[in-house]
Order: structure tokens, then sequence, then C-alpha cells
């Protein structure tokens, strides 16, 4: 281990930022937090809602992100779509021309029901709306999609270490607009741990705010490596290819999905079990322990949709090779039930 203000540290932070910068499609500094996602949820919010934030929802993680910001003491307002559904920027526009909101947050890829909403429609409201800050979570599908931070024109795009980056839990990462910085620059009650200003500030000498999960950065130099040796467009297209092999398995065997159609995420697949009409219906834990008594782990559903849907994810690592595996583990337990 090292010191977190020495030169072996700095230097690593230095050596990964173009990388970081490449993977965001932006120019500003990515920061490093030493938490969980919902720590940049949570501190997106201290720093950026003076006003009242909309929250548009459309799942579990989308859905607490407006009782996070009550819990924050903000303002807050739903713009609530039906789960499996998108958001669309014809109900954002109505929601954001009412002139009540200076922020909102949006879940690109909503990993509890695998709905990913169109974000380039969504960020074009921006231009529109220049004022409001966009805060974006892109936890579950950032770095299987192109998310270019800069063209997009949004204020903050955040992610974490174990989703696409398939890194051990631990660790934040995110992009601010300068607009977003300035806005904070001037928030009060941003407190301490979560403070962008101090993240800005600290990025300048190569350094975070706090001590960092050291071993956390070193594996993403090793992550980053192989993310820019398989090629960005090739890691794009791979995540596409088996989320599309999966949504083929399941309607093989008869399953529909929950997504809407047209709207499904790329990098995991929620699959309907009986949750939309005319579909397959299996006993899902039954059909869960046999797929994990071959080795494999598939989510049963998450909140509300657990049992109705079951969700089977190829972020990060996976390869045609190890999705057969599962396929064939899969296709074992359904004949097993
Ligand atoms: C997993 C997830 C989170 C929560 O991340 P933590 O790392 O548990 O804080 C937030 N948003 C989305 C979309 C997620 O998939």
């Amino acid at each position: 281990m090292m010191g977190h203000r020495g030169q072996g540290f700095k230097d690593l932070y230095a050596k990964i930022q173009p990388k970081l910068q490449a993977l965001f499609h932006t120019r500003q500094q990515v920061f490093l937090s030493t938490s969980s996602a919902w720590g940049v949820m949570e501190g997106a919010l201290r720093n950026l809602v003076a006003k009242k934030v909309l929250c548009c929802m459309n799942g579990a993680f989308s859905d607490k992100w407006l009782d996070v910001s009550r819990r924050c003491g903000k303002a807050a307002e739903a713009l609530q779509v039906d789960w499996g559904s998108p958001i669309r920027a014809e109900a954002l526009d109505a929601k954001l021309t009412t002139g009540q909101f200076d922020a909102l947050t949006l879940i690109h890829n909503e990993t509890s029901t695998g709905v990913m909403s169109p974000i380039g429609e969504l960020a074009a409201l921006k231009k529109k709306y220049p004022d409001v800050m966009f805060i974006v979570d892109s936890v579950s599908s950032f770095s299987a999609i192109k998310l270019p931070f800069d063209e997009l024109g949004l204020d903050v795009l955040l992610t974490g270490s174990q989703k696409a980056f398939a890194l051990p839990p631990g660790m934040a990462l995110f992009a601010c607009s300068p607009a977003a910085l300035a806005k904070a620059a001037k928030q009060a009650d941003r407190g301490y741990y979560f403070d962008f200003i101090e993240f800005q500030k600290n990025s300048e000498g190569s350094m975070t705010p706090s001590t960092p999960t050291i071993g956390h950065v070193y594996a993403l130099e090793s992550k980053l490596e192989d993310i820019f040796n398989e090629g960005l467009e090739a890691r794009f297209a791979r995540h596409l290819r088996l989320a599309q092999k999966t949504r083929d398995w399941a309607a093989k065997h008869g399953f529909g999905l929950f997504p809407e159609p047209g709207f499904e995420s790329v990098s995991l697949t929620c699959v309907s079990n009986g949750a939309r009409a005319g579909g397959r219906v299996i006993d899902v834990p039954k059909f869960q322990k046999l797929v994990k008594d071959r080795g494999f782990l598939i989510d049963g559903g998450y909140g509300k949709i657990k049992g109705t849907t079951f969700r089977i994810s190829n972020m990060g690592d996976e390869t045609d090779a190890t999705m057969d595996q599962l396929y064939a583990a899969m296709d074992e337990s359904l004949k097993a039930l």
C-alpha cells in the first residue's frame, strides 16, 4: 500500500485520467469517490439542488431517488411512469416547462426493470432548460454503451465500480460539467465527504478529498487497459450482441420481455414471467435455485416485480462463451422444473 498524498498515488491517478476521460467522452476531470454509487447520487442532490428537484421515476432505483431527495431536505417532485416504460422527452418537457425545477435526476438504465431510457432525446432538452442540472445515473450501463458526457451536455454522469466495470463494489466514478461545479460552489450545506468542490480542488493535484480506496484504483488501472485493448466500439457491440442473444433465448422458451419494446437494456435482460400477458409462467425461485446448483447466478426479480420477472446480466466481462454456458444451464434448469 502507498500513501494517498505521495507521488506514487498522484502518478497513478494522473495516468488513468486520460483513459477515464476517453470513456466518459469528456474534457472534464473524472472524479473517484470511495463510496458506492448512492454516495454520489446523494452528493449530487446536496451540491446541485437549491430550488426543487424533479425525479424521473420508472423503477426501484429511480423511485428511491425521490425518497433520498426528501431525506436530504430537498423539495422534490416525481415524474412517475409505469415500471417497464422509459422516461420520454415529451413528459419531461411538460414538467420542466413549469419552471419549478433547478435539477432533475434520471437513471439511464433502470436495473430493476431492464429498461434503458432514450438519453439522446432527454438530454436534448438541456438546450431548452440550460439552468436545470441534469443529473444522470448510468450505474448499470456505463461502459456498456456510448455515453458521451460533453456532447450530451449533461451536468453529472455517475457510475459505480461493481456493475459494467466488473470490479469489486466500493468505488464510484463521476464527471461534472463546469456549470455544475459553478453552481455547487455557490451552494450552502454541501457537507464535506461528497463536496464536489473538494473533488475538483483535489483532482487538480491528482488526489481525492479523503483517503481513497487505493486498491480499487489499481484495479481500475488494470480494467481500463482491458477495456481499451478490446476497443470501445467492440465492447459496446459485445454488450448489444449478448443482450440480443439473451432476448432470443427468452423468446425461444416462450417468455416475453418486461420492458416496453424498443427500450430494452443492452447490459441486462428483464424477462417477464407472466408480468405481461401471453407469456410463459414458471416457478422463479425454483428455477433460480436450479440455475445456482449449476454454478450460475441469475436474479429472481427486484422489489414489486420479484417472481413476476427474472433478470439475466450480460454486463462487464461476459463473452459469447460464458453466456452460452449460462444459457445451457438455464435450458437444463427449465427441463428440471
Ligand atoms: C446498483 C445500482 C445503484 C446502487 O448502487 P450502489 O453501488 O449500491 O450504491 C444505483 N443505480 C442503479 C441504476 C443501479 O443499478
